[in-house]
């Protein structure tokens, strides 16, 4: 049996899963230590938004103290809103509205969702630690190595390293990705011009999957505008943590093939962004207008991968979490809330363990039992979105593109 004061846990990856968790753990008085690759906490721009539904939520509320709780909703966009499936032309095809309830679906900018992640850590996070591997040091004890030569001893180690995991092929040696054909470029321009909403007012509180005449292309966009500016709300319930600057903004995606981006556009984000314009030349106007004012340094290239279920986890005491177990395509918003769901319950089974008196190991099996199911159904959800609306099955192309547009009203006239 452990006790709470001789166990401790690292995880690698200070992204949504691994701050998550570490929020739980610290709350139930664990000893909790994240490492991360990149050398400080804001250097990557992540701008674009994530829709937390009732799993990412729920889990957010387990894991934070209740005033950074408050914060996550206090920041986000408002509640409801629909998502709009439309022609090229931006004529609906159907529509789903989200429920109009504060704890249902929550759209966040990513940014400030991380920041408030990192609240009360201070000292627990440690930036440039790449982690490269695992070993058993004696004494139930497991070496998280990093890149540098460094390592750091604990209970337990956990991989929240993301997609293109480091850790993967050592603790989940059967899982590495499939990838699809398909990616996505992304980028966000400003909500306002000259003080007016880029945005119509019919599309308003819509997020939009414009599908183009030819299978393999479409484009989503959404408007995120914060609740409560940021700076104010950290100030009244974060007071000393960093907060995002709030200004609103539409995030958008152009999704084509991987063949289509050359490899040599990879990091050139001049040539993503003139990319996504000459990519995106057929559709409405409005949509070429988001791309024409796209913040330049906001553009990210993403290649979809769909993760394999794992068959074997190969280090006792040590586990993974989130996209670096279950990289799925962004169709349905699962990722970021699976992830979430992953660490809230990871961290309520290692806590259950530890009072209860009962093997660490079989604390961790339990989680990868109970994930693993739930994981997959999302996997496969989105990866089946994802050929319904960009495959080249001709007859859901043609229904999408064809016929469901003609039997409603133009919504954005092209002028
Ligand atoms: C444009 C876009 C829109 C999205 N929208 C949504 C949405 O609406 N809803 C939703 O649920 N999901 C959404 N997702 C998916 C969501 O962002 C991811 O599923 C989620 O971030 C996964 O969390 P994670 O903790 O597994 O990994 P991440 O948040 O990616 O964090 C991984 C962290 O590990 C670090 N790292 C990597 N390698 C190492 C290493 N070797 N050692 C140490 N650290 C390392 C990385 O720097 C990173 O900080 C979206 C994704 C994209 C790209």
């Amino acid at each position: 049996m452990v006790t709470t004061t001789e166990f401790s846990v690292a995880i690698a990856g200070a992204g949504l899963s691994g701050l998550c968790l570490a929020q739980y753990l610290t709350r139930a008085g664990i000893d909790v230590h994240v490492y991360e690759r990149d050398p400080g906490p804001f250097v990557r721009r992540q701008g674009y938004r994530i829709i937390l539904d009732r799993f990412g939520l729920e889990a957010l509320r387990e894991s934070l103290p209740r005033p950074l709780f408050r914060l996550v909703l206090a920041t986000s966009d408002e509640p409801g809103g629909h998502l709009r499936f439309t022609d090229s032309r931006l004529r609906d095809a159907f529509t789903i509205t989200f429920k109009d309830e504060a704890h249902a679906t929550r759209q966040v900018d990513r940014l400030t969702l991380r920041s408030i992640l990192q609240s009360g850590l201070d000292g627990r996070i440690h930036y440039g630690h790449s982690a490269i591997g695992v070993e058993e040091s004696g004494r139930g004890r497991l070496r998280l190595h990093f890149s540098d030569g460094g390592a750091a001893e604990a209970s337990v180690v956990v991989g929240a390293d993301g997609v293109r995991s480091a850790l993967r092929a050592q603790l989940m040696p059967d899982a590495e990705p499939a990838n699809t054909p398909m990616a996505g470029v992304y980028g966000r321009s400003p909500l306002r011009r000259n003080g007016e909403s880029v945005i119509p007012e019919p599309l308003r509180t819509s997020g939009v999957l414009s599908i183009a005449d030819r299978p393999g292309r479409a484009f989503f966009f959404t408007s995120m505008r914060f609740g409560e500016n940021p700076p104010d709300a950290f100030a009244r319930l974060a007071p000393g943590s960093y907060a995002p600057t709030g200004d609103d903004y539409v995030m958008w995606g152009l999704l084509l093939r991987q063949v289509e981006v050359p490899f040599s556009f990879r990091g050139d984000l001049l040539a993503l962004r003139e990319l996504a314009a000459r990519k995106s030349a057929g559709f409405h106007p409005l949509i070429q207008r988001l791309v024409d004012t796209a913040e330049l340094d906001a553009t990210v290239l993403n290649p979809f991968a769909t993760g394999r279920r794992p068959r074997r986890w190969a280090v006792p005491r040590a586990t993974m979490m989130g996209d670096a177990v279950h990289a799925m395509p962004p169709f349905g918003a699962h990722g970021g809330n699976t992830a979430l769901r992953d660490a809230a319950l990871l961290g309520s089974r290692l806590v259950e363990a530890l009072a209860s008196g009962t093997p660490v190991e079989d604390a961790i099996t339990r989680y990868q039992n109970e994930m693993v199911p739930y994981a997959f159904r999302a996997v496969d959800t989105a990866a089946g979105l994802m050929r319904r609306l960009t495959g080249n099955a001709a007859a859901p192309h043609w229904v999408l593109t064809r016929v469901l547009p003609r039997l409603h009203r133009v919504t954005v006239p092209e002028a």
